[in-house]
């Protein structure tokens, strides 16, 4: 390697350490037991103090070392000095060892946007579904997700006491995807994921019109993603709104990394400039092969539903 790291690359390897700091916080509440937990706009939307200490954490440690980068959170927080035990410094050295592709080596600060979710999966969380939580950070560029790092903290917990736990996975189209080992669903068995929390009839109708061999009702955006690459789940499914745009930048990145695609329910790509709404009107359909026979099965009721952006 010459000279010093592409700024996307030192980004990564930072974003990489603040996601294990995020994931120990997210622990840490638990442990406490008090998690403060807040309504947003129901009793399906909650916020917890994990949520809001991982996102204070994570924004806070990326804007100081890269000061001219759009960020943007989940959570909305009152502007207040962030105590500095929450601050995270560290690059992953792994990822900085990494040769940057060429088409993002001369990308500038000012040019990335970052999407945070900084505890996907907060319903599962306070019921105790725990490898359903994850913290995801990914990153834009020119509207396209072009890196994402998903921490999962408490992987390993149904080991016991004694296990490690918590693993960070991270991805990058170009270079490759690195923290698991990519799976597949054998054969061609249609395993299709979708929300455990959030569903309503077009969601179940549009997963039923996929003529799935097994259902697998799981919480959280990056947790589903996780099944795909783990050959758990061979589509992700979700017609309707509801998911953000913090909720499939990263996963996006990683899933496009090994070869997949996540699209809206018409088979259209979602653009992560900093202007965009948030909201992922129009559904969210991923899989890790053979996504044109999952945009084919989508019902006209959830085309005529949910319009692309
Ligand atoms: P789920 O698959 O239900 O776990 O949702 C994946 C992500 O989208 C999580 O961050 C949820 O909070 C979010 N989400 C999905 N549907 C809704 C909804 N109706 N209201 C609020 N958040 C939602
Ligand atoms: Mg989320
Ligand atoms: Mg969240």
């Amino acid at each position: 390697m010459s000279g010093s790291p592409a700024v996307l690359m030192r980004l990564v390897a930072s974003a990489h350490t603040v996601a294990e700091k995020a994931g120990a916080i997210v622990r840490k509440v638990l442990q406490s037991g008090e998690l403060g937990i807040v309504e947003k706009t129901g009793a399906n939307d909650l916020q917890t103090l994990a949520d809001r200490l991982a996102q204070q954490s994570i924004c806070a440690s990326l804007s100081r070392r890269f000061p001219k980068i759009t960020i943007i959170g989940e959570e909305d927080l009152p502007a207040e000095e962030i105590k500095e035990d929450l601050i995270e410094s560290g690059f992953s050295e792994e990822i900085l060892q990494k040769t940057c592709p060429e088409e993002y080596s001369g990308l500038k600060e000012e040019e990335l946007v970052v999407w945070v979710d900084p505890l996907d999966g907060t319903k599962e969380y306070t019921e105790g579904l725990l490898d359903n939580v994850t913290v995801l950070i990914g990153i834009a560029y020119g509207g396209r997700a072009i890196a994402g790092v998903i921490n999962q903290p408490f992987y390993n917990y149904e080991l016991g006491t004694g296990a490690a736990l918590g693993r960070t996975m991270w991805g990058m189209p170009g270079l490759g995807a690195f923290g698991f080992q990519l799976r597949e669903v054998p054969g061609d068995r249609r395993i299709v994921t979708t929300t455990r929390s959030h569903s309503n009839k077009l969601v179940t109708d549009c997963v039923d019109a996929m003529e799935p061999h097994e259902v697998v009702r799981v919480g959280g955006a990056g947790n589903k993603i996780i099944q795909l690459v783990e050959g758990k789940a061979s589509a992700y499914v979700f017609a309707s709104p509801g998911c953000k745009k913090w909720d499939t930048c990263a996963p996006e990145a990683i899933l496009h990394a090994v070869g997949g695609k996540l699209t809206d329910m018409h088979g259209n790509a979602y653009c992560y400039d900093a202007n965009v709404k948030h909201m992922n009107s129009a559904g969210v359909l991923a899989t890790l092969r053979n996504h044109e026979y999952y945009v084919s099965r989508v019902p006209q009721s959830v085309l005529q539903a949910l319009k692309s952006e």
